[in-house]
């Protein structure tokens, strides 16, 4: 039985000595304890489905034991720095990530986070071209340090950073977008912020495949093969930001950019690749990865043999449990699930998304589309109240984020469709 600290107890620490910055779910916030693969426990025990620890970091699950053993070993064994000395858990994470990966995408730099990660790829696409304007998509998250937050496009996560050279394009996002699903047409907008905001010529373009934190926003078909055409001619790299979209969780591909039948030049990967262990990535071809020889350059933790000991077991539990086939299978059952439940309630305006990347955006109005803000934080803590977790985001904090580990099964999202009828039946 737990015997730590109480919730309130937790709350006045957090408030007095944590980030003011901080926030948390619910109401009444929610102190887990435990957690075992796609359930998280409570103090008093109570078991909760996690349909949202995949993007938070969890891909296998949480504390699956392949993953849990592999660190403990490694670091009974020995954990020191990336850099300096030789050890082959290290460069035999980065030989198998590569195995992942199409084309020339052969050289793996390790980070913490997945804003280190952006950070590098964008002055790697600085370094390489000799330009400095990188065209991002609005609506995008990239992360929270100087250049990512200037790429990062929605006001909700920007401070007043020098936001040196970023131009957000419109974007491509078939519910909202002013060009609905015509993926070209969005395209053109690259081509008109390079003619005439640059000087014709760009360091590169940096887009999610899936955008998470702006609510599950797909792009629409066919933009993502232009817009790296525009970027190409215009001398840019293109960089795959798969923090959340890569490894294995959109079902159909291991990459979300896929799906889009393209291949980037760069591509940044972190969250679910450690499954909650600290690890970052940024994969690029040798040609390009030549211009960080110029000078040293290195990151004392990035990649370390206890986070690479984790992302290798990550890479096998993945392909032994067939979890991107399984992401592929719930998700496409939850999705039609889900759609069924926006055919009864019109308060759904939008059910989108691949694999176990799924968004529910709620609306007041179908045709004014209508944030029903209010009503998806209250739908949210009732599920809670009933035992099923679902993350939250969208520009105006109206969409569900529903992105569990990939061990997810059809009676688990059976469940999470069932509570969520229950409590919608109930508003
Ligand atoms: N890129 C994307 C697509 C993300 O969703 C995030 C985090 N939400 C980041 C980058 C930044 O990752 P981190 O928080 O690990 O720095």
């Amino acid at each position: 039985p737990y015997d730590g600290p109480s919730t309130a107890e937790i709350i006045a620490k957090r408030r007095e000595f944590l980030s003011p910055a901080l926030f948390h779910f619910y109401n009444t916030p929610l102190n887990i304890v435990e957690a075992k693969m796609q359930y998280v426990f409570d103090e008093n025990g109570r078991r909760y489905l996690d349909a949202f620890g995949g993007i938070a970091t969890v891909s296998c699950g949480h504390c699956h034991p392949e993953v849990v053993n592999s660190v403990v070993k490694q670091l009974k064994l020995i954990n020191h720095s990336t850099i300096l000395y030789l050890n082959h858990t290290i460069s035999d994470f980065a030989e198998a990530l590569v195995s992942t990966l199409p084309g020339d995408l052969k050289v793996v730099f390790f980070t913490n986070s997945g804003t280190e990660a952006n950070e590098l790829a964008m002055m790697m696409a600085r370094l390489y071209t000799g330009c400095n304007d990188i065209v991002s998509l609005r609506n995008s998250y990239h992360g929270n340090a100087a250049a990512t937050m200037g790429a990062t496009a929605q006001s909700n996560w920007k401070f007043n950073v020098v936001q040196s050279g970023v131009h957000h394009a419109i974007n491509p996002d078939p519910y909202r977008g002013i060009f609905g699903s015509d993926g070209e047409k969005y395209a053109s907008d690259v081509h008109d912020l390079i003619q005439f905001g640059t000087s014709g010529q760009v360091a590169g373009f940096i887009g999610e495949s899936i955008q998470g934190v702006g609510g599950i926003v797909e792009l629409a078909p066919g933009y993502l093969p232009a817009a790296y055409d525009i970027v190409r001619k215009a001398g840019g790299v293109c960089i795959a930001d798969e923090v959340q979209s890569g490894f294995a969780r959109t079902g159909t591909h291991f990459w979300g950019f896929q799906s889009h039948g393209v291949i980037p030049d760069i591509v940044t990967m972190a969250k679910g690749i450690g499954n909650g262990i600290p690890l970052g990535a940024v994969v690029t071809t040798p040609e390009i990865a030549g211009v960080l020889s110029r000078r040293s350059y290195f990151n004392t933790f990035g990649g370390n043999p206890m986070c690479t000991a984790a992302g290798h077991a990550v890479l096998r539990v993945l392909h032994e449990e067939k979890l991107q086939e399984n992401a592929n299978l719930v998700g496409s059952h939850l999705k039609r699930r889900l759609t069924l439940l926006k055919n009864k309630y019109e308060l759904i305006g939008d059910v989108r998304g691949r694999g176990l990347m799924l968004g529910v955006e709620f609306v007041k109005d179908r045709d004014l589309k209508t944030p029903a803000k209010a009503e998806t934080l209250h739908l949210m803590d009732q599920m809670k109240e009933m035992g099923v977790l679902v993350g939250k985001g969208g520009f105006y904090g109206n969409v569900f984020r529903i992105t569990p580990p990939l061990c997810f099964t059809l009676s688990d999202a059976d469940f999470l469709v069932d509570v969520m009828d229950h409590a919608m039946s109930k508003m």
